[in-house]
């Protein structure tokens, strides 16, 4: 491989769902491969047995794929590199602990979790924070204080221990970040890490950097919270005796809608809008958390409201699809400071997809809400609602709230319309208009209106004395579009049939 060829890695943690946060990790990664005509990868970072969910993987490759955001190399795609799932990578691991342990770059500890509880304790009664590190590990039980004999007979004993990296003293690291410049972090304020551990996994620093260094990684593209792991990153490469490595891009947060701090799924629960891509449900609590692709929002707006969630495009143009977003992503206009996530704006964006599709299109995506219904309904059907109804909608599931009546016949009729629209003479002037509307051979609108309205004056009706009462039967109540359009749609069998179930039921 040359070395010049960009390669990044979206690399989570299977742990639970993935938060739209992650999505944005990933997208942006993405978009700089495919920007540098570079490999996007999925890795896998499944070295904490304790933390994983099963489930997991498979929701985040199901939304990187909604996304749109499809790997290169990854578990399932295959690659150059694999495997791509760090368990699978376990025995790759160890000959790297060894190596910084014969260097004198880590060490064996063998405090059991006990003793180092104690001592956690005792801190926290003097307010202090207890760290395993330069200040403490000289009188801790370890490979630096214990002979190696003593070492030797722990290990063939079978004792528990960890490999803990021996951060060097007072030392100065800085490194250019793509996005915050110069960094610098002084060693001494550093504790030392857990590398590896007695079952033979390493732990999540020592694994993400050899498989970043093995999988010729150019560009590690993260969240900020892993900004305060970069020095201890950038020293293990050193101590393996790896010069070339990765350069660092560092993201900033998404806040939350209103308040202080990072956007949380309970910010989701609470303001009602979805923080995961998908729906997920945790079979632990028995909660379920509503996904934007279940709640009706299209990919291509979520990635759209993704990507300006902390990158600035430097135009006014708003709204982009993956394609242009390739063409026109740099890291260098990726802002320091957290944005603040707006859902309305979430919303805003899906409106401008949804006015985009056709209705054809659009119609494929309802026929499932209404088969969930139990509506089985033609598709040529759908898309006449569809186009009458379109414009007041953002959202998938909302042709459904607005255009219900199409579909199922009023279960009940509006109590106030009732009394303020349907007189003494309502039924039969509806008993007429039913007349009227049987001798209606073509069943279109402007012929039913033509028809209505000549009766209508024939008579000297009011309009909307009848019209009212009469939109009433067909919608249960105030609302809808074009009224000789809803008659339209709705057939004239089931039209006139809607007006004698209403006239029934009302009168009672
Ligand atoms: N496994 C880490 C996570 O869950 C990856 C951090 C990194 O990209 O280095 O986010």
């Amino acid at each position: 491989m040359s070395k010049s060829k960009v390669r990044v890695r979206f690399a989570p943690s299977p742990t639970g769902p993935l938060h739209m946060g992650g999505v944005r990790t990933a997208l942006f990664n993405y978009l700089f491969a495919k920007k540098h005509g570079g490999d996007f990868l999925l890795r896998i970072e499944d070295t904490d047995q304790n933390r994983f969910v099963p489930g997991a993987e498979e929701y985040i490759i199901e939304s990187l794929n909604w996304c749109g955001l499809h790997f290169d190399e990854g578990p399932g795609v295959g690659g150059n590199y694999e495997p791509y799932r760090q368990s699978e990578r376990k025995t790759l691991y160890k000959q790297y602990a060894d190596q910084l342990i014969e260097s004198g770059w880590a060490y064996y500890a063998f405090d059991t979790p006990e003793e180092l509880e104690k001592l956690r304790l005792e801190a926290e009664q003097k307010g202090e924070v207890f760290s395993y590190g330069i200040q403490t590990r000289n009188a801790l039980c370890n490979s630096l204080t214990l002979t190696n004999e003593e070492v030797e007979n722990r290990l063939q004993a079978g004792e528990h221990f960890v490999v803990r990296f021996k951060m060097p003293e007072n030392t100065y690291v800085t490194e250019n970040d793509i996005i915050r410049g110069e960094v610098t972090f002084n060693t001494s304020v550093l504790d030392d890490k857990v590398i590896y551990k007695w079952d033979g996994m390493p732990t999540y620093h020592l694994a993400n950097v050899v498989d970043d260094h093995l999988m010729e990684i150019t560009h590690v593209i993260r969240g900020e919270e892993w900004l305060s792991s970069m020095p201890l990153h950038v020293l293990l490469y050193r101590a393996l005796g790896w010069e070339i490595r990765p350069r660092f891009a560092h993201l900033p947060l998404i806040l939350k809608p209103v308040g202080k701090g990072k956007l949380s799924k309970r910010d989701g629960d609470k303001m009602g809008f979805p923080v995961f891509p998908l729906l997920w449900n945790d079979q632990t609590s028995g909660e379920t958390f509503h996904g934007y692709r279940e709640d009706g929002y299209f990919p291509e707006a979520f990635i759209n409201l993704l990507a300006l969630l902390g990158w600035n495009p430097g135009i006014e143009q708003e709204f982009f699809s993956l394609e242009e977003l390739v063409s026109v992503f740099s890291l260098e206009r990726v802002v320091k400071s957290g944005s603040r996530f707006d859902p309305e704006k979430a919303k805003w964006f899906n409106r401008h997809y949804f006015q985009q599709k056709s209705e054809q299109e659009l119609a494929v995506l309802f026929q499932p809400v209404l088969k969930e219904k139990g509506v089985t309904v033609s598709d040529e059907m759908v898309i006449k609602v569809i186009a009458e109804i379109k414009e007041r909608c953002e959202l998938v599931p909302q042709l459904w709230e607005q255009g219900y009546y199409f579909f199922e016949t009023p279960k009940s009729y509006d109590a106030k319309t009732i009394e303020k629209r349907w007189l003494a003479e309502t039924p039969g002037q509806l008993t007429e208009i039913c007349g009227v509307f049987e001798t209606v051979e073509s069943w279109e609108q402007p012929l039913i209106k033509e028809a209505f309205s000549n009766f209508m004056n024939e008579k000297g009706w009011n309009f909307g004395a009848v019209m009212n009462p009469l939109r009433l039967c067909l919608v249960g109540g105030n609302v809808g579009p074009d009224l000789f359009k809803i008659c339209e749609i709705l057939g004239k069998k089931e039209t006139i049939s809607r007006i004698k179930v209403a006239i029934a039921t009302i009168a009672k």
